[in-house]
């Protein structure tokens, strides 16, 4: 590979990618030395983006919104957890600042390509996808792929290609019919879920994009950041050889339930000691018999793979099987206890292109309506959904990736238009914050949550700050950043939230799996594998706050969007303690959250309306 525009010694090219499908334009731009020491890349690279390039009155699924794909320094470089990929945009779920990642080898691919980012913007005036080999990027027609599924659509661009071994990111049946909680797939083996970002591809008539690259991905001091990778890996493999490696994240449930951590009946329910005790670790094995898979040179190995043969009508060829999430949104939220049942519902929601967090907590929902009586069979058409009917859950999520049939309407654009539509006080059951979905921790087990899911900056989001060990026992006090605060205090939570978002920031936009925390690592020796990499020579304070400001570039794309502190808020439901169980009689108060609410602006130097003042924004260089 020739012609790199190498402005830092390592980690970067140097060039971003743009694509406009409107017109059919590729043009490359260079990307200077300071903007990355501002960003880092990956997350904090696509702030960058929205913050620049898409006003207010770009709507999600016009065309002028960007959808980017930034993977991080480290990608390609070895380093376990690096595999991956930020995908940020405006968000069609919740209209704010929007991100997710995707693992496999795509971010890989794209860094061998010659590319730090990629930048998708317009709209094809027919079904297209991107094909990205080294420098040369060309806009196919896509006609024969629209209507495939993701897997099919993976297998097809590869096909369309030549059989090559091209990385692909691509979008399923919801993603065309831009249902809001539409995911990307890589692969076959990763997916981006949250946040619908698959929509905004379906909105630009993108089916998908492939990458091949044969370049080596420029290191500062390759023999630093060989035996710093070494250490980081003997560290990882230490401390996760017997939990995370060995059984994956499935282990979490039954830990996640006696903690009152775990996510059931929609969360109403208390314990379920039962149910956790079917779908989760040791059991997950004897049903399942997954084999433990990796992303791309990452020791932790704690993915799983998993086929079912009977009964045929939960068969599931060999593909990613259901991770701690999955098993809790899809199983104990909505008391399905069929191990096999939710592997097919996981399977049905990749395949079609949806987000398993937000299936999930949308059929809880509609569960609960059924329940309360703001739903009946009549306005269904005959339908009903009930609590542990596996039967029913699969052709509700067939419903909402094919956009099709009652409910594959009433909930095309998120919980938030279609609790307005039920009425009825539906509205007053939805839990969500600013229209995302609740991922699968319970604040009311660990009350920092509520102040992270109050203020992360694509709403309700475990990657903004949770407590990631807490289900695994892995919770130290100098992993998280605790800061003196106890899970369930509501004191100091919002220096402890504050720098868990600001970790999460910097980690996002290493591109960095977070897994890695729960293998014991942390941010010092995240800053070695930067150094090493960029030859930056950062010290702590520097990545800190490289991470304070990223979090605020989101905070002030959101506020650009409307977001002000009405906002930061949690269901009421979360107020409301248990009478049993792992989390009885404990809840944070609304007073309590209120308090620490308003020290969190303060530790955060937002204004009482929940935006960065100019001192903030001045203090941490932000430019834009
Ligand atoms: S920790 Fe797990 S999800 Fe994260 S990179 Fe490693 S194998 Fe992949």
């Amino acid at each position: 590979m020739g012609g790199a525009v190498l402005l830092t010694k390592g980690g970067y090219w140097g060039r971003v990618l743009r694509v406009d499908l409107s017109g059919g334009e590729v043009s490359q731009e260079r990307l200077f030395d300071r903007e990355l020491k501002m960003v880092i890349g990956g997350s904090g690279y696509g702030a960058k983006v929205l913050l620049q390039e898409v006003p207010a009155s770009v709507k999600p699924l016009d065309p002028e919104n960007r959808l980017v794909f930034a993977p991080g320094p480290l990608q390609a470089t070895r380093v376990s957890g690096a595999a991956k990929c930020s995908i940020v945009s405006r968000s069609p779920l919740t209209g704010i600042f929007g991100e997710t990642s995707v693992g496999s080898s795509w971010g890989l691919e794209l860094k061998r390509a010659g590319f730090d980012a990629l930048i998708v913007q317009g709209r094809a005036s027919r079904p297209v996808f991107i094909s990205i080999r080294d420098l040369v990027v060309d806009v196919v027609p896509a006609g024969a792929l629209w209507g495939l599924d993701a897997f099919d659509a993976s297998d097809g661009i590869k096909r369309a290609l030549g059989e090559s071994w091209a990385s692909v990111a691509c979008i399923g049946t919801a993603g065309e019919r831009q249902v809001a909680i539409a995911s990307i797939s890589v692969d076959k083996l990763s997916v981006g879920g949250r946040c619908g970002l698959g929509a905004v591809m379906g909105s630009k008539n993108l089916k998908g994009i492939a990458v091949e690259g044969t370049g080596e991905a420029p290191v500062a001091d390759p023999v630093r950041l060989a035996s710093t990778a070494r250490s980081f890996d003997e560290v990882l493999i230490e401390n996760s050889k017997d939990y995370l490696s060995r059984k994956g994240t499935p282990l979490a449930v039954r830990p996640a339930e006696a903690l009152g951590e775990l996510p059931i009946r929609y969360w109403r329910g208390e314990t379920w000691n039962e149910g956790a005790a079917k779908i989760g670790a040791p059991q997950y094995d004897q049903v399942l018999k997954p084999r433990p898979r990796s992303c791309p040179h990452c020791a932790l190995k704690c993915r799983r793979e998993v086929q079912v043969s009977r009964p045929a009508k939960y068969s599931v060829s060999p593909g990613p099987g259901p991770e701690y999430s999955t098993l809790a949104m899809l199983g104990s939220n909505c008391m399905l206890s069929d191990l096999k049942a939710i592997a097919k519902a996981n399977d049905l929601c990749n395949r079609s292109g949806i987000d398993t967090i937000s299936a999930g907590a949308f059929a809880g929902f509609i569960m609960e309506c059924f329940e309360s009586g703001f739903i009946t069979r009549a306005e269904t058409g005959g339908m009903k959904l009930s609590w542990g009917d596996a039967d029913g859950v699969l052709e509700f999520i067939s419903q909402i990736g094919l956009r099709q049939g009652y409910f594959g309407e009433l909930l095309a654009q998120g919980i938030v238009p279609a609790a307005a539509k039920i009425g009825k006080g539906a509205g007053s059951v939805a839990m969500h914050v600013k229209g995302l979905d609740l991922p699968a921790h319970d604040p009311r087990a660990i009350y920092s949550l509520a102040i992270s899911y109050a203020t992360a900056s694509r709403g309700a989001s475990q990657s903004g700050g949770n407590l990631p060990g807490s289900s695994l026992g892995t919770l130290s006090a100098t992993n998280g950043s605790n800061n003196g605060a106890k899970p369930r205090d509501m004191r100091h939570t919002e220096i402890t939230v504050a720098k868990q978002q600001d970790r999460a920031a910097s980690m996002n936009s290493l591109c960095l799996c977070k897994g890695v925390l729960l293998g014991g690592v942390d941010i010092e020796e995240m800053l070695d594998l930067l150094n090493a990499v960029t030859g930056w020579g950062w010290n702590l304070q520097e990545l800190v706050k490289a991470g304070q400001r990223i979090t605020n570039m989101q905070r002030m794309v959101d506020v650009k969007y409307g977001v002000g502190s009405a906002d930061d808020r949690i269901p009421e439901r979360l107020f409301q303690p248990a009478s049993k169980g792992g989390r009885s009689n404990a809840a944070p108060t609304e007073t309590s959250f209120a308090q620490a609410l308003a020290r969190y602006y303060r530790a955060r130097g937002w204004d009482s309306a929940g935006a960065p003042r100019p001192s903030t924004i001045s203090g941490l260089d932000i430019t834009w």
